[in-house]
């Protein structure tokens, strides 16, 4: 082991004495050591990260040249891209496959989209208010903007972010978890290569119960955008109020996926099977409920079960690896934890429910792919994120039982739809309390189109123009021309 992952502060690489071990989870074993920030890098990263903002040459950039900084991030990721799907996977257990071919190239592609998208928006709109008046509304970045990420998609979430806050010309402080620092190290070195005048971004990994109150209650730092847990969302709303402080919150999720009797079986199966196990279950839009319509019912659940049984299982950087390991021993106690709730409550298990004998995993921590049945919607398993490679499959007759039971959580992140008849899902969709869903699809997440939850699941948007928008204020400018007859107030003292 001899990777550092140092903080980034100012534009310097900085050690601290403070260090946490970084575990490859598909192994158990020590990758890299990393510095973790006290409360002193958080004031400097705070006070340059202002004065970035407040004194520096970036907000006096044109759009054109703006534009120009954010592309060369996007083409730093794609020079880099091979070297960050490795140790994406290394840190994160993700499949080798999964962060080739979905995180890295879409991490480049949000700061193409947003350099190339809506820089231009930001120029003011003017009005005409009255005969005598006229107005402009300024679009502005917003100030010092704190980032913080969770651990399931390390860069992509924290290339999202920083896309759209540089875009929109705002200075950051972006915390990766501290589990999974490695990937927004590197993507911090690019920033540094691509000459980013410092203190613009910052990079602080540290433990949220340390940093997290002086990061997002500083009066300095005007915006958080936090992507993770509703327990940890609801303490920084917390702490954000103490300042009054724009906030917005993607948290977690309990997603449906609804097969119709008319679907092409093998299609929607294999399909659901990405739904729900795609990065080993740890993914906020996981289809962790699945509801099939009466008459397809055995037949789905019968090949799901046996497909779910094959999937492959090992070490993340292998290339036929189909399921990696979960993130952590902690995580997979929780999974574990769940299981025997659900044992308990009298649920059956069709597959899976333990850790795999292969002793080549032994020292990871891997989880079996596993199916439940008989869950009832009053279970902890059917309404509680797990966050893990688990599902449950239930039956429904109709339409409507099928939006009663997908909105009966109090999650509202995604949904799935499975239907030839296109008229019925289209309905359907428009019933469902899920900020996205998906006809015939799963995971499809497009730069143009806003990404975000109802209910528990959080507010405030990601990407599109709507995403892009929660990084700017608007200011109007009111500007009266009139020579004598001015409006009333005018004279309203002066008479
Ligand atoms: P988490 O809430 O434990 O941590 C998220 C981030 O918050 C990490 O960087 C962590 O270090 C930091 N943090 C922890 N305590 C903090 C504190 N007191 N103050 C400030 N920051 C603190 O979440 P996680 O376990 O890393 O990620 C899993 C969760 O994220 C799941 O609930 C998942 O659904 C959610 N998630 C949501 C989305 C979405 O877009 N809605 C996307 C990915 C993950």
């Amino acid at each position: 082991m001899n990777l550092k992952c140092p903080l980034y502060i100012n534009g310097q690489f900085i050690e601290t004495p403070e260090k946490q071990n970084i575990i490859n989870p598909s192994t158990g074993k020590v990758i890299a050591e990393a510095s973790l920030a006290s409360l002193k890098e958080v004031e400097l990263a705070i006070a340059c990260a202002r004065e970035a903002f407040d004194y520096g040459p970036w907000p006096q950039f044109s759009l054109i040249q703006r534009k120009e900084f954010i592309s060369k991030i996007a083409q730093g990721i794609l020079d880099n891209a091979a070297e960050l799907a490795q140790l994406e996977t290394q840190n994160t257990g993700k499949p080798i496959k999964e962060t080739t071919f979905m995180d890295i190239p879409s991490s480049a592609k949000a700061f193409e989209f947003m350099a190339n998208n809506f820089i231009d928006y930001l120029r003011g709109e003017e009005f005409n208010v009255s005969d005598e008046a006229k107005a402009e509304v300024l679009r502005e970045p917003v100030g010092v903007v704190v980032l913080i990420v969770p651990w399931n998609y390390p860069l992509l979430i924290a290339c999202w972010k920083l896309a759209q806050a540089l875009a929109a010309g705002n200075t950051v402080i972006l915390k990766p978890s501290s589990l999974t620092p490695l990937s927004a190290l590197e993507l911090a070195k690019i920033i540094h290569k691509a000459g980013f005048p410092a203190g613009v971004v910052n990079m602080l990994n540290g433990t949220g119960s340390k940093i997290g109150e002086a990061l997002c209650a500083d009066k300095q730092v005007d915006m958080i955008s936090f992507t993770g847990s509703n327990e940890i969302g609801k303490q920084i709303l917390q702490y954000s109020s103490k300042n009054v402080k724009k906030s917005i919150m993607e948290l977690g999720g309990k997603s449906a996926s609804i097969i119709f009797n008319d679907v092409d079986l093998d299609g929607a199966v294999n399909s659901s099977l990405a739904s729900i196990f795609l990065n080993q279950g740890q993914m906020c839009t996981a289809m962790s409920r699945i509801f099939v319509q009466d008459d397809i019912y055995d037949n789905f659940l019968a090949s799901f079960v046996e497909k779910a049984k094959r999937i492959k299982l090992g070490l993340a950087d292998n290339p036929e690896t189909q399921m990696g390991p979960l993130i952590s021993d902690a995580q997979r106690k929780k999974v574990i934890n769940y299981i025997d709730k659900a044992k308990a409550e009298g649920h059956r298990i069709l597959c899976g429910g333990k850790i795999p004998e292969n002793t080549e995993l032994k020292n990871g921590y891997f989880f079996e792919p596993t199916v439940l049945v008989d869950v009832t919607a009053h279970s902890h398993i059917f309404k509680e994120e797990v966050f893990g490679p688990v599902v449950l499959i239930h039956k429904f007759s109709d339409a409507n039982e099928a939006a009663l039971l997908a909105n009966s959580v109090d999650f509202g992140l995604a949904a799935c739809i499975w239907s030839r008849d296109l008229t019925l899902a289209q309905e359907l969709a428009g019933k469902l309390n899920a900020g996205t869903v998906w006809i015939n699809t799963y995971g499809m997440f497009y730069n143009q189109l806003p990404y975000g939850g109802f209910k528990q699941s959080g507010f405030g948007k990601e990407l599109g123009r709507e995403g892009f928008l929660e990084y700017i204020r608007f200011k109007n400018v009111v500007l009266d021309q009139s020579r004598d007859g001015k409006p009333l107030v005018n004279y309203w003292y002066g008479l």
